[in-house]
């Protein structure tokens, strides 16, 4: 089968490798569809052998071809979408439903084989129903979730005001889940214009260039109170600081971006917390009891009744004999890009 496997630093080939076989739990998937995610960009790019070894993708879809035999409720031609995460099952954690918080996980994609490759197996208990949804959306369930298992943690969002610090692929599907929870003012920032045109189409009431002017000074002037949600999706420090400058008192900070750089707040900039008494909500990956949690379905559902859009965040699409050229796009970063899909 075909695999895109990376060969050195932002080097990625398109290698010969054997079809795996299901074990009795798990199908085999023919992949349709994947995302490239943050996290595949950031292993592309890093100093880590690791990933010369590993085929990536997590974000995927695509038609059952397998079923090992003691797999129920799944048949050959079926189509799923799959939640990457493979926790233990055994530990404290897992057993409160905790998944996300495994330490003795393994993950499609970053420790077993993953999606950039033409068959994966998955366990049976991770598959997610797709419905009508085509391939290429539904490798965007798995994006939707990790916005979904911070934002379902909060009471009801009716008339309450929200900014959303970056306007990536997480940024621009969080604002169109804001949305259908009957937000009212969401106020997008991010430093490309290019991008706050998209979170604009994805029903952002108001966007903030910090570059031009100050997030702080923009809530400031719109938002009656502050915000009563933060959701930073950027992982930028500036963001993550204005995002404890702008949030109301007793608000809630949604902390989903990664960061890789040191962030360094002033004793004032930090005080906001204290002072606010501020929910700060640390997330990680996207998942809840009973496995792999209701972020999935909900993420399928909120597509399939047209709550959550995706196909105009799918800026690209290439065939994975092209991969390279996919992460081109990416690292030249020349032209608008949010999700870069990849076809099988
Ligand atoms: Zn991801
Ligand atoms: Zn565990």
């Amino acid at each position: 089968m075909r695999a895109a496997l990376r060969k050195g630093i932002k080097n990625v080939e398109v290698i010969e490798m054997e079809k795996p076989s299901p074990a009795a739990d798990e199908v085999l998937i023919a992949v349709k569809s994947c995302g490239i995610c943050g996290s595949d960009i950031v292993r592309i790019q890093e100093e880590n052998p690791r990933w010369d070894e590993i085929v990536l993708g997590h974000e995927f879809a695509g038609e059952i071809v397998a079923v090992g035999e003691s797999v129920e409720g799944w048949k050959v031609g079926d189509r799923a979408s799959a939640a990457p995460l493979m926790p233990c099952m055994k530990c404290d954690k897992c057993a409160q439903g905790n998944y996300s918080l495994c330490k003795g996980y393994s993950f499609i994609g970053s420790r077993v084989q993953g999606a950039f490759g033409e068959f994966l197996r998955v366990p049976a208990k991770n598959l997610v129903a797709i419905g009508n949804l085509s391939y290429d959306q539904a490798a965007f369930i798995e994006p939707i979730t990790v916005c979904l298992h911070p934002i379902l943690r909060l009471d009801n969002l009716l008339g309450k005001d929200v900014v959303v610090t970056g306007a990536g692929t997480i940024g621009l599907l969080a604002i169109q889940i804001f949305k259908a929870m009957g937000c009212r003012e969401i106020v997008a920032s991010d430093i490309s214009e290019g991008k706050l045109e998209m979170a604009k189409a994805m029903g952002a009431t108001i966007v903030c260039n910090p570059i031009t002017e100050p997030l702080e000074d923009v809530c400031a002037r719109e938002l009656e109170d502050g915000a009563h949600v933060v959701f930073e999706s950027s992982g930028a420090g500036p963001a993550k600081i204005s995002a404890m400058q702008v949030a109301r008192g007793r608000g809630s900070v949604l902390l989903v971006g990664t960061s890789h750089a040191p962030i360094t707040f002033t004793a004032p900039q930090f005080e906001a917390i204290t002072r606010k008494e501020l929910n700060v909500v640390g997330s990680w990956m996207n998942y809840s009891a009973p496995f792999p949690g209701a972020e999935w379905t909900t993420a399928a559902w909120m597509m399939e009744a047209g709550l959550v859009k995706v196909d105009g965040l799918q800026t690209h699409t290439f065939p994975v004999e092209q991969i390279q050229n996919a992460y081109d796009v990416i690292y030249n970063n020349e032209e608008l890009w949010a999700k870069v899909m990849i076809n099988f």
